[in-house]
């Protein structure tokens, strides 16, 4: 069984329902379970401005499958919910990353493990610290530590509890 952290965004077609329907679309995924969630968060948008303001959450999951097992199972869900790739940044519907595999390093045309983008990213950092800051990501360092050293005054935690 491997240990797995999963980011989730969305900004558009009700944002918070998105994810929470993907939350439960995890734990339809064979082999695997939904172990923890993080709090919703409400951030601005990064690199393209001009766009509603995203929800994001960070899962851990438990699973028996291999990474692109996982990851084409996310994509699937991704594509349930409608979502159109258009240009990078771009709104979404939703947004699945596969953040950490336990302790695995891996690079190809299709996945990178960890993902490459969540050392400047606190809309991921933040909510990952919530449920998991003693976790090591493999070649980046420690959620906590990281988590302190980013940029926090974009986001705030949700009012809506999470059912
Ligand atoms: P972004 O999340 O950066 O906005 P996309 O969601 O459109 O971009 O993902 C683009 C591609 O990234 C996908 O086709 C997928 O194959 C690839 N990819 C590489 N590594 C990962 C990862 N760790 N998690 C999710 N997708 C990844
Ligand atoms: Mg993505």
């Amino acid at each position: 069984m491997t240990r797995v952290f999963i980011g989730l965004g969305s900004n558009l077609d009700q944002p918070t329902q998105q994810l929470k329907k993907a939350i439960t679309e995890f734990d339809h995924i064979p082999l695997t379970s939904v172990v923890q969630i993080s709090p919703f968060y409400q951030t601005k948008p990064v690199g393209y401005l001009d766009q509603p303001d995203f929800v994001n959450a960070v899962i851990e999951v438990n699973t028996y499958l291999e990474p692109k097992e996982l990851l084409a199972h996310m994509q699937l869900i991704e594509k349930q919910h409608g979502r159109i790739r258009t240009f990078q940044n771009a709104p979404r519907t939703l947004d699945l990353d596969l953040l950490a595999f336990e302790q695995l390093v891996y690079h190809d045309s299709e996945l990178t493990l960890p993902h490459p983008r969540i050392q400047d990213r606190a809309f991921v950092l933040v909510p990952f610290n919530n449920i998991a800051p003693e976790f090591v990501i493999p070649t980046i360092g420690k959620v906590s530590e990281l988590a302190l050293q980013c940029q926090q005054d974009d986001m705030h935690i949700m009012e809506e509890p999470l059912v």
